[in-house]
């Protein structure tokens, strides 16, 4: 079994941008469309010889009826089923609501979680993803992904333990 790597957060905050770039394919939904991705999507991914399955997802808003209800549902089933998750935030748009309560899911669930800070590029990334520690759930890495800043950076650390 390879390892899988889901990747969850409120829509808009990068999760496809990054699986595009994991999975070297334009397949997933990337748009200015919140939410478009609505299904969990799969992709084969490799870093230094590691092979591993990313996961994307439509994103988590907290409090969702209709559509975002399944997507949300899908986003929890993808977390279930992920060895690592990485957790993106919008270091632009700065710490929403929406980002504290899916940190409440993450930090009840026994499973690794890295927080990532996306969009880092062309703004101060240290001063920027400061508050980000307040989600609770330990170091922030920061990244760029539509430009694959931090990313090897983190993968090396994401996947070490696996
Ligand atoms: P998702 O809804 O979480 O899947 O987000 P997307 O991957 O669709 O990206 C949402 C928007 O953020 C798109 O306009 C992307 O081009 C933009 N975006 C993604 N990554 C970056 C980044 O590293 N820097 C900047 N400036 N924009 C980004
Ligand atoms: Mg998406």
């Amino acid at each position: 079994m390879l390892p899988v790597v889901a990747l969850v957060g409120r829509p808009n905050v990068g999760k496809s941008t990054l699986f595009n770039r994991l999975t070297n394919t334009r397949d997933a939904l990337v748009a200015d469309y919140p939410g478009l991705t609505r299904d969990r999507k799969y992709g084969q991914a490799k870093y230094e010889q590691r092979q591993f399955i990313v996961v994307d997802t439509g994103g988590i808003t907290g409090d969702e009826e209709g559509i975002d209800a399944e997507m949300a549902q899908q986003s929890l089933l993808a977390i279930e089923e992920a060895d690592v998750v990485m957790f993106l935030v919008d270091a632009r748009a700065g710490l929403l609501p929406a980002d504290k309560g899916i940190a409440d899911h993450l930090r009840r669930i026994n499973k690794q979680v890295f927080v990532v800070a996306n969009k880092v590029d062309g703004i101060d990334g240290d001063s920027e993803s400061a508050e980000f520690y307040a989600l609770g759930l330990g170091n922030v890495k920061q990244i760029a992904a539509a430009h694959g800043r931090g990313v090897s950076q983190l993968l090396q650390e994401a996947l070490s333990p696996l």
